[in-house]
């Protein structure tokens, strides 16, 4: 297969030399290196690489070119290679238009020139955004193959499985792809086969639960010791931040994910809060980060595995797994966030995976290009939905109970959708049933004041209604509130005195529950402040909190 191009345009010769001579220099051996000297040509040699069926890794563009600026060429390029990474070069007094290209054609990144010395201004960033884009990469004839129907809500979990859970995968469709029929027919299977998923090996499996598949895959769900110092339960940003500075500070720790590690936030399409990185990044960039820095520090991950109860014995705290087996540890941190809320609308959940999607997720957006979407719920998640799929589809209609954005919303998610041409807000609405056959064609909606109907067609409905922990496993053993979230703290002092069967000679320590040794980070936690930096920071301050206990035992 022909190495994918890092490609480079630069109107000064002298730069474009040098940006090319130091790209080929660093990249050359697993990257084509190609340049030209304006947007234009750039754009044709772009048409031709397409026809050719070559791939664009990386596209790092001068922003001030005479006829066609940087941000220009990239609206169009981006066109044809709508998975490149975008970097623009700016001189000093042209960092504001990159700022502002960062909305507009989603720039990556921007870097100053000069940036001599390569190796510390040029390569660090080009290498994170390679890294990124090869891990999105999916080569032709590669990985895992998943042959199903495109409205198969099994098709469509086990797509959500493998993609969350990092494994390269291509997804063909038996409806219109001939390398689908072909693949499909040369296994023999009848049609009630369907989904099916092809190794690389050339074994396949027919219609298989997800255990199945991660048995297959190989992917760890079995702890390797009977006894941690750590436990921590969910991978999402508080429990991979546990995790990582747990391990990193010398506990003994095994994280353990029922889904795939980046929680929620795994399914956020672009993350704009988090400290240090200005132009946002994914949700699942954020979470093969974390795994990655988790491994390197050498904390045992299992997933998709399960924790189902817990007892206490003595100081140890013994944690039942969904297939039956337990295993033990000194410290516990529950950080198993919230789960979705689900709608009761007449005709949605036959169609749950057939066009209608809890959080969906982002691989959906390309087969709704040109759709009419609807979404549901007015908080950032669904803000975050409406921006990623308005790139794709004709119309997106939000649909909001309230009377504003702006109670639920954050500021700058509110002004992008406000700037979005084709993107709708209908305010006190609700989605009252949906309809179609075998696949979401229509849904009624209903003005929660008039109680006016009108009935639309709609190629998806997505669905970001909130969500509730689910935390039944720790009933009767860990104080929760009304809702189900876990008490911690202070919270847990009623007039002075310690929660009912207190068993330390001191308060609770502010993330700890109201079992000594149990702690409890991230959205889960009753009146926690929500969100990826508050997980993260909840994360890490329990590892601290963990060692002040342990200290104590
Ligand atoms: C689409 C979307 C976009 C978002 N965008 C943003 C944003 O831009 N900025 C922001 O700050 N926040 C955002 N959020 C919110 C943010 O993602 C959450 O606040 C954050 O993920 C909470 O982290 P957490 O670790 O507490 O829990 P979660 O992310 O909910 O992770 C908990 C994990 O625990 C696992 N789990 C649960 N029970 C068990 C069990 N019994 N055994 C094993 N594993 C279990 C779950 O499968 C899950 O993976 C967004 C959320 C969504 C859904």
């Amino acid at each position: 297969m022909p190495k994918p191009v890092i490609w480079t345009v630069d109107d000064d010769p002298d730069v474009l030399l040098a940006v090319e001579r130091d790209l080929r220099r660093q990249y050359g051996d697993r990257y084509k290196v190609i340049s030209a000297d304006s947007g234009e040509s750039a754009l044709e040699a772009v048409k031709q690489l397409k026809l050719r069926n070559e791939t664009v890794a990386l596209f790092l563009v001068d922003q001030k070119m005479p006829r066609m600026s940087g941000v220009e060429f990239l609206e169009k390029a981006i066109e044809f290679y709508p998975d490149a990474k975008r970097a623009l070069l700016t001189a000093y007094a042209d960092t504001d238009s990159a700022i502002r290209a960062i909305n507009s054609v989603q720039i990556n990144h921007y870097l100053m020139k000069p940036w001599d010395p390569p190796e510390e201004r040029l390569f660090g960033v080009v290498d994170d955004l390679l890294d990124d884009w090869q891990a999105s990469y999916h080569p032709v004839f590669e990985g895992v193959r998943v042959i199903g129907h495109r409205w198969s809500p099994q098709a469509n979990d086990i797509r959500d499985f493998l993609g969350r859970n990092f494994v390269p995968h291509q997804w063909l469709n038996i409806e219109t792809d001939e390398v689908a029929k072909q693949l499909f027919s040369s296994t023999g299977a009848a049609v009630t086969a369907l989904p099916m998923v092809v190794f690389s090996d050339g074994s396949f499996l027919a219609s298989p639960p997800i255990a199945a598949m991660a048995s297959k895959l190989g992917l760890k769900t079995k702890a390797e010791l009977p006894f941690y110092d750590l436990v921590v339960v969910g991978a999402g940003p508080a429990g991979l931040a546990a995790s990582v500075y747990g391990a990193a500070d010398g506990l003994k720790t095994l994280l353990i994910e029922r889904e795939a590690p980046g929680g929620q936030a795994g399914r956020s399409s672009r993350i704009e809060n988090y400290l240090g990185f200005p132009t946002g990044l994914s949700g699942a960039d954020l979470a093969r980060r974390a795994v990655a820095q988790a491994r390197r520090f050498g904390v045992e991950i299992l997933a998709p595995q399960e924790v189902s109860g817990v007892r206490i014995e003595g100081p140890s705290k013994m944690i039942t797994l969904a297939d039956g087996t337990q295993v033990g540890c000194r410290a516990l941190l529950i950080a198993s966030g919230i789960a979705f809320r689900k709608l009761e609308v007449p005709g949605l959940e036959k169609l749950n995976g057939a066009g209608v999607y809890y959080y969906a997720p982002m691989s959906e957006a390309f087969s709704h290009r040109d759709g009419d979407i609807y979404i549901v719920g007015g908080a950032n998640s669904a803000g975050q939905a409406a921006m990623y799929f308005s790139k794709f589809a004709r119309q997106v209609t939000m649909l909001v109970r309230g009377n504003s954005l702006s109670d639920s919303m954050s500021q700058y998610l509110e002004n992008q959708i406000a700037a979005t041409k084709n993107i709708a807000v209908k305010f006190k609405s609700r989605v009252v049933a949906v309809e179609g056959s075998g696949r979401c064609e229509t849904i009624t909606i209903q003005n929660t004041e008039t109680k006016a109907e009108e009935c639309v067609p709609a190629s998806a409905l997505l669905i970001y209604a909130g969500a509730i922990p689910r935390t039944d496993w720790l009933a009767g053993l860990v104080e929760r509130d009304a809702q189900g979230y876990l008490i911690s703290g202070q919270h847990l002092m009623r007039e002075g005195r310690r929660p009912a069967g207190w068993t330390a000679d001191r308060d609770p320590f502010y993330l700890e529950t109201s079992v000594p040794g149990i702690f409890v980070a991230g959205d889960v936690r009753h009146r926690s402040a929500k969100g990826v930096t508050s997980g993260v920071g909840e994360g890490a301050m329990a590892v601290k909190l963990v060692h002040e206990y342990l200290g104590l035992l």
